[in-house]
């Protein structure tokens, strides 16, 4: 199975994808966990290309491109050898991260972006995606006790960019019933991974 975490800053994508695999692995379940943009090496190098320098270094064009070509080497190196090892994956961010913030936040079209996403990884998509649903203003104060490039890239933008992104993840999930699960993150994150696990039921043995 290929899980996907998705969400804006803040919304505790990483240590539910930690919490998870640990979840899963008393239920005999081996998940490997990966993240983007990274999760290869050839992929975090480019994701050092697309954090380091001025958060205006790259148009929502030319990031859209490095996103497609990391996620490539990502799927291809990593994702794929996973499940077809009958492993599950995890993953922190996918596909639903470039379309919400380079898509709908940076003003590219989705269906572009799918297109790039049909090219560069023969456009697989997660079995579940679950959306760690946060306001935005809640995901900015988590997210200015971080240090870092993704804090800086986080401040660079601008609140509206945030509020466009949190809501590109909502009307995903509203349109991709069968593929979303929207879990509110704002509660406890041992009920947040509860509500994930909840969700997963049905795949477990
Ligand atoms: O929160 P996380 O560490 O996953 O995000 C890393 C950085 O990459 C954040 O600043 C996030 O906004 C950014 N990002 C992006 N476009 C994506 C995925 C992540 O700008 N498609």
């Amino acid at each position: 199975r290929f899980l996907s975490l998705e969400g804006g800053e803040g919304a505790g994508k990483s240590t539910q994808a930690r919490a998870l695999a640990e979840a899963l692995a008393a239920r005999g379940v081996h998940a490997v966990i990966t993240r983007e943009p990274g999760g290869s090496a050839g992929a975090e190098a480019i994701r050092t290309l697309l954090m380091e320098g001025e958060a205006t270094r790259w148009s929502a064009h030319s990031e859209a491109l490095l996103f497609a070509a990391a996620r490539a080497d990502h799927v291809e190196k990593v994702i794929r050898p996973a499940i077809g090892a009958g492993h599950w994956v995890i993953c922190d961010r996918f596909i639903d991260s470039t379309r919400a913030y380079q898509g709908v936040a940076g003003g590219l079209d989705d269906a572009a972006i799918l297109a790039l996403h049909a090219f560069g990884s023969r456009g697989l998509l997660p079995d579940r995606t679950f959306l760690l649903a946060l306001p935005p203003e809640v995901g900015a104060a988590r997210a200015a006790t971080r240090d870092g490039a993704a804090a800086d890239r986080f401040a660079a933008r601008g609140e509206d960019f945030h509020v466009a992104v949190t809501n590109a993840f909502d009307r995903f999930a509203a349109h991709e019933p069968a593929r979303f699960r929207r879990v509110d993150a704002t509660r406890p994150p041992e009920d947040v991974t509860a509500a994930i696990l909840s969700e997963l039921a049905d795949w477990l043995p």
